[in-house]
């Protein structure tokens, strides 16, 4: 694969630049080396060539006086003829010329003249002194050779002199070369260190041009990956990759073409979502109401089978025909038809909650999917037919459509199911099913599929009609169940509701309590057997064996919630002369959990008073010592379901034997319900509880018949 140029540039640009720092570092300090050292050389070679005219006159001048001397000293002693003494007089001139010019070159070198000017000045001074002299003395040597001595004693005077000058410029010109030298090294080291600043400087711009072109690199590359990651768990049909765009917008050549083809890619990507999508939408959904449709009902059905069947809850599925629907497409249309569909759809959505799957089946006819929570198929049931009414009601209105009124019913079938032996098309089917029992029913109506369920529903919605009449006819009765200790002597009773209807005989409270609880008769239907227990309790206090039996009365949850509850008791006490210390409250968890703080604050109330509290069916909910501490209670009622297998099941056992435990610990009493055996009652006392009630001592009793197990005990 070729590297494209911006790579290529970006990444030998750091190298590139370095050369270019390197050449130049490297060309000005050779080029200030070597004008230093052309400098210096010029320099030093006029120095030296003074110096060196400088000993030539010192040779010179020596030898020169050395010849006069023998001249002199010869003409006195006359040892040379006239000829001899003129020539050589000659010869001393034309050479004293010679010398006068290379004093002459020595004034005029530099050196000489940055030294000192007076002893150059001095030098030339003496030396004309000297020559003048010289060659007086050497012209009159034939002729009068003392006054040529007195002449050569004189020039010997300036001869000193220009001694003492060229000595004292030999030592200015060799301090002067020594400083000389010492000015050209100092140049070099400031050369050096200009050139040593200069790299550095260089150095650091380079590096913070690499840095930050490695910065920028890797800031696009970092921008790139994000984008990819996002790309690939992208599942919107509509991305924003800002930084892409920027990289897009600013950079040319390999980035910008990165970016392009990732902006491609994105939106082929966008396209092809929204494609999925709207292909998705055509096949799950309903194009009229926006609805999902069959397709998608059947897969969440498939799915809610088998969530129920793991759970162990409940699924209902309602199958909505609208009533009469058929009539108003005849006779208004398809598209006022077309309009009420979408308006009907509106009203159920509005009533659904959310996890609730509304869909649109068929042309009038619309399904429902509802997750239940209830654990108990009766429950579940009862929550079903519950919603599919209030859908009922709800859509049963007027709507306007194209100027006319249309007055809209439904008729709603349902199959209630918890796991997977159906198939989805078998559970469409028996809703529909369903939806035409309830059409033949005579429409607006509710029909389960199971003819059991039907059945139940039917049975509950009567008993709910005769219940409210039962008060009235004076049809409920209080059974009493003895509870005894652990020397089988009765300590006191609980008192259980019965319904004694005129057909169906004795109801059992498990019948009718939950509807006594829906409809909101329990409040009135409590307060009866509130006070029909204290006016029992009022009698037994005039018993001797009765006098201090207690008196255990069930109160729901709706019952002791109710604002007015402690008045109530406290009231009924006080109006029938029960003792309250004789009367005991059964609550159940459900009750007290609710709202803690204020059951605590209803239970301290009526404790003040003397009312004892009993927590029923106790283990079965929360059984947490934790807020069983906090409640003012008296006694605990172990479940029947963990008595009945006490003797077979050692986790029952092991339950039992906590709850006493927790009991003992709080110094609350214990007593076992639903004892049946004298196993079990053998083992409950073996684990340390005293208190017992159950078949096996007796069964709920009408008021006269335990008067006489009373009376006979
Ligand atoms: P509960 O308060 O737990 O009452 C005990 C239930 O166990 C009673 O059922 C009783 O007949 C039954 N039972 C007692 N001993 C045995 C036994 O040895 N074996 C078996 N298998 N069962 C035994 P019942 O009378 O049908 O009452 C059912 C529930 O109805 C009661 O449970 C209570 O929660 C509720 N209830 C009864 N009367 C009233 C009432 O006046 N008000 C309210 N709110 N609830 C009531
Ligand atoms: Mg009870
Ligand atoms: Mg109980």
């Amino acid at each position: 694969m070729r590297a494209g140029k911006t790579v290529l540039l970006m990444f030998l640009l750091p190298a590139f630049l370095m050369l270019v720092l390197s050449l130049l570092i490297g060309f000005f300090s050779l080029n200030s080396l070597r004008s230093q050292y052309i400098e210096s050389s010029d320099i030093q070679a006029e120095d030296l060539q003074t110096l060196h005219m400088e000993s030539i006159f010192k040779r010179d001048i020596s030898e020169l006086h050395s010849r006069v001397v023998t001249m002199l000293d010869g003409a006195r002693k006359h040892q040379f003829t006239d000829i001899q003494l003129y020539r050589e007089h000659s010869q001393l001139v034309n050479d004293l010329a010679e010398i006068q010019q290379l004093v002459d070159g020595l004034a005029e070198s530099n050196l000489l003249k940055e030294v000192n000017h007076n002893s150059v000045k001095g030098l030339q001074q003496s030396f004309s002194d000297y020559r003048s002299l010289a060659i007086m003395a050497t012209e009159i040597a034939a002729i009068d050779p003392d006054t040529a001595g007195s002449f050569f004693a004189q020039a010997q005077t300036s001869f000193n002199q220009f001694s003492i000058f060229t000595g004292r410029i030999s030592i200015l010109l060799t301090d002067r070369t020594m400083l000389r030298e010492q000015r050209a090294r100092a140049r070099h080291e400031r050369a050096f260190v200009h050139i040593f600043i200069f790299g550095l400087v260089g150095t650091l711009l380079v590096l913070l041009m690499v840095f930050a072109i490695a910065y920028r690199v890797s800031g696009h590359v970092r921008d790139i990956a994000d984008a990819l990651s996002k790309l690939s768990y992208n599942t919107e049909d509509e991305l924003r990759l800002p930084a892409i765009e920027r990289l897009k917008n600013t950079s040319r050549g390999e980035f910008g073409r990165i970016a392009s083809a990732l902006l491609g890619f994105r939106d082929d990507m966008e396209r092809r979502i929204q494609a999925e999508k709207e292909n998705h939408r055509l096949i799950f959904y309903d194009a009229l109401t926006g609805l999902p449709n069959r397709r998608l009902l059947e897969e969440q059905l498939r799915y809610a089978a088998g969530a129920s069947s793991r759970v162990s809850n409940y699924h209902a599925l309602l199958w909505l025909d609208i009533d009469r629907f058929k009539t108003i497409n005849d006779i208004r249309g398809h598209q006022a038809g077309d309009q009420l569909l979408v308006s009907f759809a509106d009203t159920i959505r509005l009533l659904l909650k959310e996890g609730d799957l509304l869909a649109r089946v068929g042309g009038d006819e619309f399904a429902i999917l509802l997750e239940l929570p209830q654990g108990l198929k009766s429950e579940a049931a009862m929550e079903a037919e519950r919603v599919a009414l209030d859908i009922c009601s709800s859509v049963a209105k007027v709507y306007e459509v194209e100027g006319h009124s249309h007055y809209l019913t439904v008729s709603i079938g349902i199959e209630l199911f918890s796991d997977k032996t159906l198939s989805s098309d078998d559970l469409l089917n028996q809703a529909e099913v369903a939806k035409y029992q309830a059409k033949d029913a005579g429409r607006n109506r509710v029909s389960f599929y199971d003819p059991s369920i039907q059945a139940e529903i039917n049975r509950r919605a009567e008993l709910g009609n005769e219940l409210r009449t039962a008060m009235e006819r004076h049809e409920l009765r209080l059974f009493y169940q003895l509870q005894y200790d652990q020397a089988a002597r009765p300590i006191g009773a609980e008192a259980l509701l019965r319904w004694q209807h005129t057909q169906r005989g004795l109801v059992s409270p498990a019948d009718f309590i939950p509807l006594a609880e829906d409809t909101g008769l329990i409040i009135p239907m409590g307060e009866w057997v509130i006070v029909t227990a204290c006016e029992l309790l009022a009698q037994w206090q005039e018993g001797e064996q009765t006098r201090d039996l207690q008196l255990a009365v069930n109160v729901s949850a709706k019952q002791f919630l109710q604002p007015k509850f402690v008045e109530m008791v406290l009231q009924t006490l006080q109006q029938t002369g029960a003792r309250a210390d004789r009367l005991k409250l059964e609550l159940t968890e459900s009750a007290v959990l609710e709202d803690i703080e204020q059951a605590i604050h209803k239970m301290q109330q009526l404790r003040q008073q003397g009312v004892s509290f009993a927590m029923d069916d106790f283990g079965t909910g929360y059984s947490s010592l934790q807020y069983l501490k906090r409640l003012p209670l008296d006694q605990i009622k172990i479940d029947q379901s963990f008595v009945r297998d006490i003797v077979e099941d050692p986790d029952d056992a092991v339950i039992i034997r906590t709850i006493i435990a927790m009991g003992q610990a709080l110094s609350i009493e214990v007593i076992a319900e639903g004892v049946e055996t004298a196993e079990q009652r053998d083992l409950l006392l073996s684990y340390g509880c005293l208190r017992y009630q159950g078949y096996l001592f007796t069964r709920p009793l009408p008021i006269n018949e335990c008067m006489v197990l009373l009376k006979t005990e």
